[in-house]
């Protein structure tokens, strides 16, 4: 460490703040992570565990995939760093996104979102229905196309929040738990402490890493302040029977379908603005079943776990936004939007190296705080 860094504070226990109090404390620094509820169970908990740069990339958003792409490569080093300091690490499962179509329309999407990739140079092909069902036997006979991209995977993002908590407390972090941090004291455009209902924690660091609640600090000038909102996303997980298993990831213009190590089928997801308001509906819920079922019938017959919904941090351009503020000492970690399960490693391992050697990364270049300051 070549600043003195005395104690670190996180705001915010999801993936993100989780990553980077864990790897931070790996390094010899103290960390407290403060967390509003319990730890890891918003959005980072609802999320379905795609680590998918090449389903997800869209054409105006390369430097994303390839932040997407390397992120995804920093897993396996992640996850032994995970194994070595506790126990019950998930798997890495590169099992591939196999993006199916009904119709014509479907088609025509799929060979373009395919050609794009072409150009990209990434690992992919067009696929008839046939071939798509050898792949996926359970898949509609209703399916007439398939884009099947073999180095997408997933992770059971459950499992690994567990881990990680596990693994942060181990190394010497502290969790304060329902713990909500109202404000971050600033003084002479440098950060003092966060200040919750009840205490004042010194802190000569801290780490904004509260999802999509990361405007909502008070202390920090308005224009400082990143740019988030939360975006809506429901989610139903089913439990896989033996006549309903399938082997990766499926997906459909309208919905995904992640079978998880854990026995259980994650089916979403919606993205609505409705502001904080975390409830699922019914309506959401059916329409998410009717896609599913058209894709795969076998679905009709599993019994339902779980409804939920949870709030993705959406950017004001959708990128996340990571690295040093205007005022030194604070740092971001935030509007990770539909990606922060599979952009963590690279923003954690980035991020700590910046915190702790002053050394920052060109990962992030077009991600920092600083390109909203014009705005
Ligand atoms: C339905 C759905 C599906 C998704 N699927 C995927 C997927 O397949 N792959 C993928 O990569 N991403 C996916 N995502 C996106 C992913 O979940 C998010 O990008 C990621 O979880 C963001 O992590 P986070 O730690 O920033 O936020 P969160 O997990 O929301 O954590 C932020 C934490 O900060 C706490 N907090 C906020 N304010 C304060 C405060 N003032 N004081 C103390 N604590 C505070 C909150 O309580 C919360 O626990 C999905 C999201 C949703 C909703």
């Amino acid at each position: 460490m070549s600043k003195k860094t005395e104690h670190i504070a996180i705001i915010g226990g999801g993936i993100i703040g989780l990553g980077i109090g864990w790897q931070l404390v790996r390094r010899g620094a103290k960390v407290t992570i403060y967390e509003k509820g319990e730890i890891g169970k918003e959005a980072s908990w609802v999320a379905g565990g795609m680590l998918a740069p090449y389903a997800e990339v869209s054409f105006e958003e390369i430097k994303l995939m390839r932040f997407g792409e390397q992120s995804l490569n920093m897993y396996p080093r992640l996850l032994d760093e995970l194994s070595e300091d506790t126990e019950n690490v998930p798997v890495l499962d590169s099992c591939g996104t196999l993006m199916a179509g009904i119709d014509r329309d479907d088609t025509e999407k799929l060979k373009r979102l395919c050609e794009f990739r072409k150009e990209l140079k990434l690992d992919v092909k067009m696929v008839t229905g046939t071939e798509a069902r050898e792949r996926e036997p359970l898949l509609s006979p209703n399916v007439v196309s398939g884009l099947w991209l073999p180095d997408d995977a997933q992770i059971d993002n459950r499992k690994l929040l567990k881990a990680m908590k596990k693994a942060f407390e181990k190394m010497g972090g502290m969790v304060k738990d329902h713990t909500k941090v109202e404000e971050v004291e600033i003084k002479g455009e440098a950060v003092m402490s966060v200040i919750s209902e009840e205490e004042t924690y010194a802190a000569d660091r801290v780490v904004v890493a509260a999802g999509c609640w990361s405007q909502q600090l008070a202390g920090i000038p308005g224009q400082q302040l990143p740019p988030i909102r939360p975006e809506k996303g429901q989610i139903i997980t089913m439990e896989k029977t033996d006549d309903c298993q399938l082997k990766g990831i499926i997906r459909s213009p309208r919905m995904y379908l992640v079978p998880k190590e854990d026995g259980t089928l994650r089916l979403g997801a919606t993205a609505e603005e409705q502001g904080f308001d975390k409830r699922p509906t019914a309506g959401a819920q059916k329409e998410l079943l009717e896609h599913a079922w058209e894709m795969v019938p076998a679905i009709y017959e599993l019994p339902l776990v779980e409804t939920v919904a949870g709030l993705r941090p959406a950017g004001k351009d959708h990128r996340p936004i990571i690295g040093e503020s205007d005022i030194s000492g604070l740092y971001y970690a935030t509007g990770h939007y539909r990606h922060g399960i599979m952009l963590m490693p690279l923003t954690v391992y980035a991020l700590v190296d910046e915190i702790l050697d002053e050394e920052v990364s060109d990962w992030l270049a077009p991600f920092r705080p600083q390109r909203f300051n014009a705005n």
